[in-house]
């Protein structure tokens, strides 16, 4: 059975990626930052329907110790890591000149070095059976940059470079490394956005809608798995056309 190990499973994008997988047959290590409850319930549910099929585990991408001791426990109670999802994230809207240095640090050090972290804890692993892939989750912003939105775009836009350098670096070892670039989701992310700010980006997507955060997992699971096994380095977007 192929196990992946998703953070920020919890809740929004990456429990509906903890669904789809499991629904496909992957054991899940559910990464939690501050949602226990809720992701233990997730696993719950989740073994409930198949046994031994999830895992939720602590799971903070901003601390190197914790991350190394959540991979070895994954490993013990599944075996080997055979893909990666990077989901962990966090957002602010704030001016430009409103930025402080602990902002800017905070953004990157979730956003994007967390990626780098939890990488180098599985890659070991993957490097051993020769196998795996890595599934990185970016954002429409890290393509095209959003006003009021400058360290998030610019770590989400590391996020896309990362996977491309990553992709070329691991795939003569037969790893796998891509990204999703999703557009505006309805999760917790979006909570600071009034019904009709929502409405307002619907009209601006092309397929008139907001994204659900099964749309996006539908394309993590795609690239996960073995229907994905000649893509590598690529960013595919999960935007219904918008911010293009
Ligand atoms: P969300 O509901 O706010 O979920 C964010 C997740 O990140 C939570 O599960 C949270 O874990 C986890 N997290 C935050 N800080 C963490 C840390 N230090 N260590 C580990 N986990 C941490 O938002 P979402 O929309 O599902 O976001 C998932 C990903 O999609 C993010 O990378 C986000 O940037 C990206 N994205 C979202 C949208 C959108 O419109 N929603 C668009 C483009 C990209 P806990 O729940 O345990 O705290």
């Amino acid at each position: 059975m192929k196990t992946v190990w998703i953070t920020g499973a919890g809740r929004g994008i990456g429990a509906a990626c903890a669904r789809r997988f499991a629904a496909e047959g992957w054991q899940v290590a559910l990464g939690w930052c501050t949602q226990k409850e809720k992701t233990e319930a997730l696993a719950a549910e989740l073994n409930a329907a198949a046994p031994h099929t999830a895992l939720a585990v602590h799971t903070d991408v901003t601390d190197a110790a914790g991350v190394r001791a959540a991979a070895a426990a994954i490993e013990r109670e599944f075996g080997g890591i055979g893909c990666l999802v990077n989901n962990a994230g966090i957002a602010k809207q704030q001016l430009f000149t409103d930025v402080t240095e602990a902002d800017w640090d905070g953004m990157f050090a979730v956003n994007c070095k967390g990626m780098y972290r939890i990488a180098q804890a599985v890659l070991p692993g993957m490097l051993h059976r020769k196998s795996g892939s890595i599934v990185n989750i970016s954002s429409i912003w890290g393509v095209v940059g959003a006003s009021c939105e400058v360290p998030y775009s610019a770590a989400k836009g590391a996020v896309i470079t990362f996977t491309q350098a990553l992709a070329k670096e691991l795939g003569p070892s037969g790893i796998r490394v891509n990204c999703v670039a999703p557009g505006v989701i309805e999760t917790d992310m979006m909570a600071a956005f009034s019904a009709e700010d929502k409405a307002l980006l619907a009209d601006e997507t092309p397929l008139c809608r907001i994204g659900r955060p099964e749309d996006v997992a539908a394309a993590v699971v795609f690239l996960a798995g073995d229907d994905a096994s000649f893509i590598t380095g690529q960013t595919l977007g999960v935007d219904g056309g918008f911010g293009r």
